[in-house]
């Protein structure tokens, strides 16, 4: 059996991915725009990753926990959620039965050990600073032409190009996209007063901020304004963006000083109508771009990791083909479960949180205090900063039930609901 793969993208959901795969015996192709040499120390991106414990057992499955120094995992002990008139609530780890929230760790972090275990295994191999000009799918086999010149064949391809895939739109997967017309703001910062290794998810009117602690006086500022705003900001020199950013967090954080650059994030939700088609599936991003405000886009990037280097390998083993159309629909079928509920809610949250129109800011309130009451309402509130769900899923489908229901509408819609199931002959 020919069992080789095309994996198209090195950013951590393909190298998770490429590694998963040679773990299990096939013959991967990586390729990525990008060199060797920046993917093995990319630079920082303002991204702190709060990983779930089902990601971090996948992650130390894969050779890539170990690989991560532990100076680099920061703990969450507690999430403090609140609004401009303190109303609100604090969840602790033993409100869910663990010795923490969740694990911060930096995403260029996260790539570069990802990065190590792909780039040193045996079953991968690396076509670096080239592009995908043309994808080739037929009933037996899938092939990738390169800006090289290069043609490279497979059983199967499968794109981890990033939430605006190029392949995908190559394959013609049409997507639902959401474009929430905000920016994210991140950027590192020391800070007089201790974080109490708590993170904060803080909405006000016509803003967000967010805190996330890399230790007892440094962490993550998040920020979420509009476009205007950013550039404002990003116009700030380092004193000047210190002095703002200890106005925004209105002296809770005492003076502030910047550790890292400020970066922008333009606020971007995607769906992919399906996730599969003949030799062809996508995976991380280019599947399901999640907005970052429940921090789950990577756990479900790794989510997709598991069911779709399981199929493929069921696919080898029932039907000897790891690009089966049966194995790849099992793997939509089974992405699909896992994504809809999580992206669902999350879109209802970042709606209900970013619109200012006075209908919404009594139901923003009512959550907040309906939170500080009820338990496992706080419980799925704190899971959506910390990004470990601690729920079973019918009390979460419950409350993101509720969140659907509470959503103002949206000034312009993607579809988050009711994807059509495809077959897998397109
Ligand atoms: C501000 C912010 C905060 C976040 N916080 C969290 C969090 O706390 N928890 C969490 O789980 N997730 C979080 N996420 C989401 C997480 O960062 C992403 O889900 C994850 O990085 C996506 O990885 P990926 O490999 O799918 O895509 P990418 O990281 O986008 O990688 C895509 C790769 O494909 C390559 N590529 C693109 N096009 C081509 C082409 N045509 N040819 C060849 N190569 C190509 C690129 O060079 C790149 O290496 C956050 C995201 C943002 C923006």
């Amino acid at each position: 059996m020919d069992a080789r793969i095309v994996v198209v993208g090195a950013g951590p959901a393909g190298l998770c991915l490429a590694t998963a795969l040679a773990e299990r015996g096939f013959q991967v192709d990586v390729v990525d725009r990008q060199s060797a040499e920046t993917l093995a120390t990319p630079p920082f991106d303002g991204r702190e990753v709060a990983l779930t414990q089902t990601s971090i057992q996948l992650l130390q499955s894969l050779g890539i926990w170990r690989r991560i120094a532990e100076a680099d995992k920061a703990p969450i002990a507690r999430a403090r959620i609140m609004d401009d008139a303190a109303a609100g609530f604090v969840a602790d780890s033993a409100s869910v039965a663990r010795d923490r929230l969740g694990v911060l760790v930096s995403n260029h972090v996260i790539r570069a050990a990802a990065w190590e275990a792909a780039s040193t295994h045996a079953n991968i191999r690396f076509h670096g600073d080239v592009s995908v000009e043309r994808l080739e799918t037929g009933p037996v086999s899938a092939a990738v032409g390169l800006s090289d010149g290069s043609r490279l064949q497979a059983r199967l391809v499968v794109a981890a190009d990033g939430r605006f895939s190029a392949l995908r739109r190559m394959r013609g997967i049409a997507t639902s996209t959401h474009d929430f017309g905000k920016t994210m703001l991140l950027v590192r910062a020391h800070h007089a007063r201790s974080n109490d290794r708590t993170a904060w998810e803080w909405f006000g009117r016509g803003q967000m901020r967010a805190l996330l602690p890399l230790g007892d006086r440094l962490s993550s500022l998040v920020l979420t304004v509009d476009a205007a705003e950013a550039q404002h900001w990003r116009e700030l020199s380092p004193e000047q963006l210190g002095a703002e950013l200890a106005l925004r967090y209105e002296g809770r954080l005492g003076a502030v000083t910047p550790e890292s650059t400020l970066h922008a994030y333009p606020l971007v939700a995607t769906w992919a109508h399906r996730f599969a088609a003949t030799r062809f599936a996508l995976v991380g991003d280019a599947a399901i771009g999640m907005h970052p405000v429940t921090a789950h886009g990577f756990n479900l990037g790794l989510a997709g990791v598991r069911h779709l280097a399981g199929a493929v390998a069921e696919g080898a083993v029932r039907h000897g083909d790891p690009g089966h159309a049966r194995a790849l629909a099992q793997y939509q079928r089974r992405l699909r479960t896992s994504g809809a509920l999580i992206f669902a809610g999350t879109q209802a949250l970042a709606h209900l949180y970013t619109d200012d129109r006075r209908r919404a800011l009594p139901l923003r309130r009512a959550l907040l205090q309906a939170g500080s009451r009820i338990a496992p309402l706080r419980q799925a509130l704190a899971a959506h900063v910390t990004a470990d769900l601690p729920l079973r899923e019918s009390p979460l489908r419950h409350v993101w039930g509720a969140l659907r229901a509470l959503r103002p509408q949206p000034r312009t819609v993607g579809r988050t609901r009711g994807f059509q199931d495809s077959s897998l002959t397109g």
